[in-house]
């Protein structure tokens, strides 16, 4: 496994690859690697001839400062990790080198980047775009691979793909649950004993809204499971929604469309989690 730290040795490395025909397999990321992410890093290793993961904590994509600075970071261990699973190349630039100066770029993604998580974190989408968007510049891989657990950036990034016409294929992978079903997140290391027995709630509210869809009173449905969880302690839900997994727009009548997912983010204590499953 090799490891970069400057767009223009990797660009090298991987143009000298690409003469030889491989094909290239990235997996964007922030570090402080679990599962979930291997998953989707076993995913690209056996879809591609090589695979290509970056590791940059993107401070334009975080709305809170202290956020930012809380984000869990171990690049040691990550390493080791990637190793161990067969990662060919890893990126993990300096701030400085992917912003040299502050990116201008704008978007329109209409709707999909203005509800749930783009409510509550005003300009997140934005700073996802900007970095994903260069870090598909200077990699120019095949395939990207993003986990459904950020289900709305997935959205966005196809989006993406398709308004800058880049031949690129995403590839969505499986939310990976904890053996209690939690989502597994590299917020959750930061889940005190007390919070962390209550956050599997979260998708046991969600599957017992798969088990009781469809119902004629969807805002009902959610009322009550809001109120559900708000009941545990310290436990705050953000937003709960069902809406149409292409559109994000909210469903009113149980049958609009045929792809229907169920969201949600809550603050545990200082912790955010977001976590989503399919209904239909
Ligand atoms: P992050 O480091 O949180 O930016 O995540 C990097 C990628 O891993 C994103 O595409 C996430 O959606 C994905 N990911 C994070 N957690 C999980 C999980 N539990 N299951 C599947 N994919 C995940």
């Amino acid at each position: 496994m090799e490891f970069f730290k400057t767009i223009t040795a990797l660009k090298k490395k991987l143009s000298d690859e690409k003469k030889h025909g491989r094909t290239i397999g990235l997996v964007p990321t922030m570090g402080a690697l679990h599962v979930g992410h291997l998953e989707l890093v076993r995913k690209s290793i056996t879809e591609n001839s090589l695979t290509v993961v970056s590791i940059f904590v993107n401070p334009i994509q975080f709305n809170i400062k202290e956020d930012l600075l809380k984000y869990p970071r171990d690049l040691a261990s990550d390493l080791e990790k990637l190793k161990s699973v067969g990662c060919d190349y890893v990126f993990a630039p300096e701030t400085t080198e992917l912003y040299p100066e502050p990116d201008l770029t704008r978007f329109d993604f209409g709707q999909l980047d203005k509800v749930m998580e783009g409510k509550f974190r005003p300009g997140h989408f934005y700073g996802v775009a900007i970095v994903v968007k260069k870090l598909f510049e200077i990699i120019e891989p095949d395939q990207a691979y993003f986990g459904e657990k950020d289900f709305q950036q997935l959205t966005i990034i196809k989006r993406l793909v398709e308004m800058e016409k880049m031949s690129i294929n995403i590839i969505p992978c499986e939310i990976v649950r904890e053996a209690d079903g939690l989502a597994m997140s590299s917020r959750n290391v930061r889940l005190s004993k007390n919070e962390r027995d209550i956050a599997p709630q979260i998708y046991k509210t969600l599957k017992n809204i798969k088990k009781t869809y469809p119902v004629s009173n969807i805002s009902e449905l959610l009322k009550v499971s809001i109120n559900l969880l708000n009941s545990n302690d310290g436990l705050t839900v953000e937003y709960l929604e069902i809406v149409d997994a292409k559109t994000l727009n909210p469903i009113k009548k149980p049958y609009e469309t045929n792809e229907i997912i169920a969201c949600i983010a809550v603050n545990l204590g200082n912790i955010r989690l977001i976590d989503n499953l399919k209904l239909t």
